[in-house]
């Protein structure tokens, strides 16, 4: 090693997910060609679109393309490209450490998995293990860079197992060379038949030309088409096609759910190639999340950083839109404020909620995929999204009281009884058996449908959307008077129930200020109370998610609703005539109270003091 060689260890992470592809049975080690063949053409994007504002960083050399050379003498494996390169700082960030963000939290998943081979195949492929794929079939790793613009080469190198080196070096021309030593058992990898086979299926349609060559010295022969793919037509593309380009933008491996490439011609043009992932990215919802969608201007790349271009609710796309409008020498920061892009962004929305409301049609099945990964961020959308927002919720399918398929509103309305004005709906934490609620007892009793809502944003768009086809959308935990105007359908009607006022205005005295108003319920049938909000209040799963987030919530005491049915409320309201009981029935109104609250799954305020009522319950039953 020359002088001034320094030797550093990799970012945890790093060393964490070389681990895990060391001991994966990643079946696909050929991928680590198509990584290589991705970052070389992104670097010489990244260096044409530098080279608009210094045209000087391409001199001599605006040929942009990737050159793959085979060294069989010495094993050797070399990827070069004549792009933007790297300088040391960036050698050590973008080789030494993983840039992604929630990077640490998705090896997690990954080692929990690394058990069962098939699903972490299957995970990694969603992350997109990039340039640390090299080592599932180097023994060794060089990579030999100069930056465009700067004299100074720099040669990085590691075996994969923990650290890796930096040195000051030669090179003549700016990019990068990636130079492989391969393990011995994958000498395969240094045939040209084999190599064109994976340049072909992986590689084919990167806008840039990629060489092959047995000569080290030679130039070689192109082994992909080479062309833009959202610049052919229909015709000229194939599934097999945009599985390949879907997986160098979006860095996914499992091919798209749907394809939509399009062109827009009027008063402004621009070509559209975007994905709907059949896969959840791992960062989703990882507030550093972007989305994976390219901004071109006619064929130049510009960024993948234009979060103007789409609403966060739709960022989970992957592709490439490219502009014939826009000046090539738009900066990033122009496009912030840029009235054409803020046309594509509108036109761009409007064409992608039309395409999945038609994947929804003619493909169900894969649609409640689609919902059940991407569904939640959608939602987003609906809260936010004021022009969209019946075009979004005609997208959105819920999980209802009724159903364990996924149903839209539309179907949901439908279904409604007669004499039902509105659209119900439930919330809470996902994993809770909602439809067992107390709450929806008594509109699963009259048979109307309740949506079961369990993601987070659930508690906020239904109160901003307000009115679905002229029908209210309301919470059963939320006022409801309504349920008088429908009769029930599997109850016994004729049954008597005595007058249990008396029984309420004890128990109001005993709760006093711990409760809003104690009242008759509509609601229950199988329990004998339930919790409930006012009709001005907030919801009860809205004003706790609000709680646990810190924020200050007025502070507002419930409805406490008692079943005049229950064995239970018939014979509380005999024993409340008598005087003496009045301790009694004051014991039984708090653990009513908080048994209301565990049903809806509110934090007790004494926890001990319930379970201290319970016993002293049980002991008088003994
Ligand atoms: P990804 O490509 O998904 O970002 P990689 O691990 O493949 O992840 O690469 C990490 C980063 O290293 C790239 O984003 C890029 O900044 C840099 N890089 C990799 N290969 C090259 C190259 N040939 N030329 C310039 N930069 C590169």
């Amino acid at each position: 090693m020359s002088v001034g060689a320094e030797t550093k260890e990799f970012q945890a992470e790093v060393g964490r997910l070389l681990r895990l592809m060391a001991h994966s049975v990643y079946s696909e080690k050929e991928i680590f060609l198509r990584e290589l063949i991705s970052n070389a053409s992104d670097a010489c994007d990244r260096l044409r679109y530098a080279a608009i504002a210094d045209p000087t960083l391409i001199d001599g050399d605006s040929n942009f393309e990737v050159q793959i050379r085979i060294d069989k003498e010495n094993r050797r494996l070399i990827v070069s490209d004549n792009g933007i390169g790297m300088d040391r700082d960036d050698l050590i960030k973008y080789l030494g450490s993983i840039a992604k963000s929630g990077a640490s939290d998705f090896l997690e998943t990954l080692e929990a998995a690394s058990s069962s081979d098939k699903s972490s195949a299957h995970i990694i492929g969603q992350f997109g293990i990039g340039f640390y794929s090299t080592f599932m079939v180097a023994a060794s790793v060089e990579a030999l860079t100069k930056k465009a613009g700067d004299t100074q080469a720099w040669l990085w190198k590691s075996d994969g197992e923990g650290a890796y080196s930096i040195e000051q070096s030669e090179k003549s021309s700016r990019g990068t060379d990636i130079i492989l030593t391969l393990k011995d058992d994958e000498a395969e990898f240094l045939e040209a038949f084999r190599l064109r086979h994976i340049i072909k299926s992986y590689s084919d349609h990167i806008p840039i030309p990629v060489l092959l060559s047995e000569d080290p010295k030679d130039k070689g022969e192109q082994a992909n088409a080479g062309r833009a793919i959202w610049t052919l037509s229909k015709t000229e593309t194939s599934d097999e096609a945009h599985k390949e380009f879907y997986s160098h933008v979006g860095g996914m491996g499992e091919g798209p759910w749907k394809t939509i490439h399009w062109k827009a011609e009027g008063a402004l043009e621009y070509a559209g190639l975007l994905y709907l992932p059949s896969v959840k990215p791992f960062n989703l919802f990882n507030p550093e999340r972007k989305n994976r969608v390219k901004l071109y201007v006619r064929r130049v790349f510009i960024t993948e950083e234009a979060d103007e271009l789409l609403p966060g609710y739709l960022r989970f796309l992957v592709g490439v839109i490219d502009s014939e409008d826009l000046p090539l020498n738009v900066s990033r920061e122009m496009l912030q404020r840029n009235s054409v892009l803020q046309q594509i962004r509108t036109g761009v929305v409007r064409r992608v909620l039309r395409e999945i409301e038609d994947g929804a049609k003619t493909d169900p099945e894969g649609y409640s995929d689609f919902w059940e990964n991407f569904g939640a961020v959608l939602k987003e959308g609906v809260y936010e999204d004021v022009n969209n927002r019946e075009a979004l919720l005609k997208l959105c399918r819920f999980r209802t009281t009724e159903s364990s398929d996924l149903v839209s509103l539309e179907d949901y309305i439908s279904r409604m009884k007669d004499g039902q004005e509105a659209i119900y709906f439930i919330t809470g934490e996902a994993g809770r058996n909602l439809a067992n609620s107390p709450q929806v007892e008594g509109f699963k009793s009259r048979g109307i449908e309740v949506l079961l809502l369990t993601d987070p944003v659930d508690d906020f768009w239904p109160g901003a959307v307000g009115v679905f086809d002229n029908k209210p959308i309301r919470s059963v935990t939320q006022g409801g008077e309504d349920l008088d105007k429908i009769e029930e359908t599997d109850s016994e009607k004729d049954e008597v129930t005595s007058d249990i006022d008396p029984l309420i205005e004890k128990i109001k005295g005993a709760l006093s200020s711990a409760v809003k108003d104690v009242r008759v319920s509509k609601r229950l049938t199988d329990s004998p109370v339930c919790i409930v909000a006012d009709d001005g209040d907030l919801d009860l799963h809205l004003s706790r998610m609000l709680q646990q987030h810190g924020e200050a919530v007025p502070n507002s005491a419930r409805i406490l609703e008692l079943n005049p049915k229950h064995p239970l409320i018939q014979g509380l309201s005999k024993k409340s005539s008598q005087e003496s009981m009045d301790e009694e029935i004051t014991l039984y109104a708090n653990v009513l109270l908080d048994q209301a609250r565990i049903a809806a799954g509110e934090p007790l305020e004494d926890p001990a003091l319930y379970g201290r009522q319970i016993a002293e319950l049980m002991i008088k039953g003994l």
